[in-house]
């Protein structure tokens, strides 16, 4: 299994990344929550997911994921320079198991992942 990163940032994507696989991790990335759908045909042990993206941001997707049978009971993790009351515990509602503020340190990152992935 791997975590899927979903960023439309390149960088950001590639930052990510190396902090998982660093802690052991495959990581399968995807620019849009559109993206993402269409690799969700496997198993992902959690998803790294970014807010503010084109084409499907992150809500858009996560509505859609918790309503597959995989995405139900797979954990995601809002990624997310926004740091709204409102959009925390509209996130909560969808379904999110946590949200961290960019920017944040790899080994943090990888410390969340290591407690929420399944
Ligand atoms: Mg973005």
């Amino acid at each position: 299994m791997a975590i899927l990163v979903v960023d439309d940032s390149a960088s950001m994507r590639q930052a990510v990344s190396i902090a998982l696989k660093k802690g052991g991790y495959d990581v399968v990335e995807a620019a849009d929550g559109k993206q993402a759908l269409a690799k969700c045909t496997q198993k992902f042990q959690a998803v790294v997911l970014d807010k503010n993206m084109p084409v499907m941001d992150g809500f858009a997707f996560l509505k859609e994921f918790k309503a597959t049978p995989q995405g139900r009971f797979t954990p995601v993790l809002m990624l997310t320079t926004e740091s709204r009351q409102e959009d925390k515990m509209e996130g909560k509602k969808l379904g999110l198991t946590g949200w961290i503020v960019k920017p944040v340190k790899g080994d943090v990152l990888l410390a969340t992942i290591k407690k929420i992935a399944k």
